[in-house]
């Protein structure tokens, strides 16, 4: 089967989007800020974008505040109009959709129900809020799948009736591009995913 290319689907809608003059309205769920900080430069000029920061996988909380408040701080040195709204700390529903998946490498059932729960949270707010449509920041980082993500983002999309925002934010060398940005804005670059399964794994090399 051929594969999709995400990348040219969110060029073409964004391209579609200048022609018209339209601006939707986006939630975007973002995991930290430089994932973020590529991601919203790439969108501003389509979409009136609200910042979404859902990660009951974070942990621990101290560095859940630490990703957060970074973000924080980039969407304000970057001067850019977007609200952000965030969840408060609760790692319960986490470690409940871990559990029995907690030994499973990155990119495994863990991974997916995690990433799905956060999408599914994403659509539900944006549902609630009214938006147009809603995506993700996850889709730049090479570590994570991103058929899957563009998979699940249109299902939920479909299951809640709220348009799922197709992309790979890796494209156009957007990964580079939010290294650079890290780089510039001083953002502080974790290096685990998230949880502490995924921290013990980089620990233990
Ligand atoms: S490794 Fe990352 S995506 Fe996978 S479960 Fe942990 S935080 Fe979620």
């Amino acid at each position: 089967m051929a594969k999709i290319n995400y990348g040219r689907m969110l060029d073409e809608k964004m391209a579609e989007l200048r022609k018209t003059g339209e601006k939707l309205s986006l939630l975007l769920h973002a995991c930290c800020a430089p994932c973020s900080s590529h991601t919203l430069l790439y969108l501003y000029d389509c979409f009136n974008i609200t910042v979404y920061f859902c990660n009951p996988n974070i942990a621990p909380e101290s560095e859940y505040i630490y990703r957060k408040n970074e973000l924080k701080r980039l969407v304000s040195e970057l001067g850019l109009n977007v609200k952000i709204i965030d969840e408060d700390y609760d790692s319960a529903p986490f470690y409940a959709l871990a559990k029995g998946y907690e030994e499973l490498p990155e990119r495994g059932e863990r991974c997916r129900r995690c990433i799905e729960y956060r999408l599914r949270k994403t659509a539900e707010t944006a549902k609630k809020l009214g938006a147009n449509c809603f995506t993700t920041t996850l889709t730049i980082s090479p570590h994570k799948d991103c058929d899957f993500i563009n998979q699940c983002g249109g299902n939920l999309g479909d299951e809640l009736d709220i348009p799922w925002l197709y992309s790979d934010f890796k494209k156009h060398d957007g990964y580079k591009h939010s290294i650079d940005l890290s780089k510039q804005y001083s953002l502080y670059r974790q290096d685990y995913c998230g949880c502490i399964y995924s921290r013990k794994a980089k620990e233990n090399g």
